[in-house]
């Protein structure tokens, strides 16, 4: 297998599909060596088949907004990868989807599943509705009309969506609601994210941020470093970005940024209790907008129009947000003010430079999303056991497996990603377990 020539195929057949052909560069480039000592792998074109999505459903999604106006979006189910179990993914509610992105998502997702140790192919969907600016009315009206047709797609044993960007336990809400109407079924196990009274996972909300620190902590722990009294700046302030600063907060470290489309809210004296509960009501305002934090809180935050969370010094830097959100150049003013680590919790959320910068300065910790933030998805599998089982566990029980989890997922990435001078290359650690997983069981399994 050579990746040149592969990408060179791909990008001829999907033009235009940025996203997409990054991610699988990246994956590629990782995994080249250790597939090329595999020649089984070679014959069953593992690599050829593991690039494309299984099947991709498009539907028109029409709903009515509350002027009386028809609006008219598109709707996708990305069904990628089915070899270790059903499609695991979430649903992305932003005005720029397109097949692209959530081709890349599917795919990272697939890896990152198969990381967690739980039997979880990779999947993912959305639309390109945009929630900012929508009532609450119209988000329900939407997510109805997106469930009349997603419907067909999923099931327990199928496919099972969850959230993602735009979509947190409101709109699970409203879709689980669609579906069971639709489909007579009162099954609790076709979403993940759910409500805590209508089968819903104690710590899923928090999930992919709790994960992400602990496994923040590990890296950090294996270079003999330890979080607490550590600055942290972090993008965003959806559900992953409350998650990770709740969880920063608790493990004593100060969270001195938080930052959105508009701009950044520099926080001296660190994220409190109070400015953490604040960026729920954000989310849920729907109006996308992180200068909300520092009106609201005029003492403790100032809030600097146009700059990234990069713009600030940190220790470490959580890209919590979008896929591409920190650059080369970010990389660079981030390690120019001393940052020494970035442990990417949103999907792909560092460019392939600023990924290079990072790993050629010594001694810079860097971690890839599709490790870090597995914390969220795998939580989704302990949800999918609960409800299968009707069964409901603890926080605490939920808390110690989610625990487990990250530490095999870091164990796995040392273990591939060791470098001759014992540093460790998270990105091909994690890209070459993830792929090992799935590769194996594709093989075992013919040409389905
Ligand atoms: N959207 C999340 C992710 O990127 C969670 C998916 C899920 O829980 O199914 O992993």
């Amino acid at each position: 297998m050579k990746t040149q020539e592969i990408m060179q195929q791909l990008a001829a057949k999907h033009p235009g599909e940025a996203e997409y052909l990054q991610a699988v560069e990246e994956v590629l480039n990782s995994i080249e060596e250790v597939y090329n000592q595999h020649p089984e792998y070679e014959k069953a074109k593992i690599v050829e088949r593991m690039v494309e999505p299984d099947r991709i459903y498009t539907f028109r999604v029409t709903w009515v907004d509350d002027k009386g106006e028809v609006q008219t979006n598109l709707g996708y189910r990305v069904q990628f990868n089915s070899a270790i179990g059903p499609y695991k993914g979430g649903l992305r509610f932003h005005k720029a989807v397109t097949p692209s992105m959530l081709k890349f998502l599917g795919f990272e997702q697939t890896f990152k599943n198969a990381l967690t140790t739980l039997p979880m192919g990779g999947g993912k969907g959305g639309s390109d509705f945009d929630p900012v600016g929508k009532s609450d009315a119209e988000i329900m009206r939407f997510c109805q009309a997106f469930m009349l047709e997603l419907w067909r797609c999923i099931g327990p044993d199928q496919d099972i969506p969850a959230g993602d960007v735009g979509v947190g336990g409101r709109e699970i809400g409203f879709l689980n609601g669609m579906y069971q109407k639709l489909a007579q079924r009162y099954h609790t196990g076709v979403l993940t994210g759910k409500g805590m009274t209508w089968g819903g996972s104690i710590l899923r909300p928090e999930a992919t941020g709790f994960g992400a620190l602990y496994f923040t902590q590990h890296v950090l722990e294996l270079a003999g470093k330890d979080i607490k009294g550590k600055t942290v700046a972090i993008s965003g302030f959806g559900n992953v970005a409350w998650g990770a600063c709740t969880k920063a907060v608790e493990l004593g470290a100060k969270v001195v940024a938080i930052s959105g489309p508009d701009g950044v809210c520099a926080i001296p004296g660190g994220i409190d209790k109070e400015m953490i509960d604040y960026m729920l009501v954000m989310r849920s305002s729907n109006r996308n907008k992180v200068q909300d934090m520092a009106d609201k809180f005029p003492g403790k935050c100032s809030f600097v129009a146009g700059k990234k969370a990069w713009s600030q010094k940190c220790d470490i830097a959580l890209p919590c947000a979008f896929q591409n959100e920190l650059s080369e150049d970010d990389a660079k003013e981030l390690v120019k003010n001393g940052t020494w680590c970035c442990c990417e919790v949103s999907n792909m959320g560092c460019q392939p430079g600023a990924i290079h910068y990072f790993q050629a300065q010594k001694g810079f910790l860097f971690a890839p999303g599709k490790a870090v933030n597995a914390g969220g998805v795998a939580t989704s599998g302990l949800e999918m056991t609960q409800n299968a089982e009707h069964i409901s566990w603890t926080g605490q029980e939920v808390d110690e497996r989610l625990h487990h989890i990250m530490a095999s997922i870091h164990e796995q990435c040392v273990k591939f990603g060791k470098r001759a001078d014992g540093t460790i290359d998270y990105v091909k650690g994690a890209n070459i377990a993830g792929f090992m997983k799935v590769a194996q069981a594709m093989l075992e399994q013919g040409l389905v």
